[in-house]
């Protein structure tokens, strides 16, 4: 894995993200769709930052809960995670919503019945 295209991948999405917060804010007013996406974009902001602050430590790539190492796949796939696949289940099955709307768990609703 290369740490120096990681961060510059993170450093433009973080830059293109601010682009198109400020454009909206430039406005000067929002509906609620436009506050949600600036929400969305808040998070996904800190995210980066998150990563970008783990490249600096040398933490990255490393499960910040469980200290095992984030898988190469796992990485390629989603440059900004934190967690290894284990770990992103448990925070998953707990209830995060961020996370939950961002791994949809077909399997959640599997065998409830909700009549009992
Ligand atoms: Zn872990």
């Amino acid at each position: 894995m290369d740490c120096q295209i990681v961060r510059t991948q993170l450093t433009a999405e973080c830059s293109h993200l601010i682009g198109i917060s400020e454009h909206m804010l430039a406005f000067g007013y929002c509906d609620a769709n436009e506050q949600a996406q600036l929400d969305h974009i808040d998070v996904r902001l800190q995210t980066i930052r998150r990563a970008l602050q783990r490249l600096d430590d040398g933490t990255y790539g490393i499960c910040e809960v469980c200290g095992n190492p984030i898988g190469a796949d796992r990485l390629d796939a989603m440059n900004d995670c934190s967690r290894c696949i284990p770990c992103e289940d448990k925070r998953n099955q707990s209830g995060h919503p961020a996370r939950a709307n961002a791994w949809p768990r077909r399997s959640v609703s599997v065998g409830i019945n909700l009549q009992n």
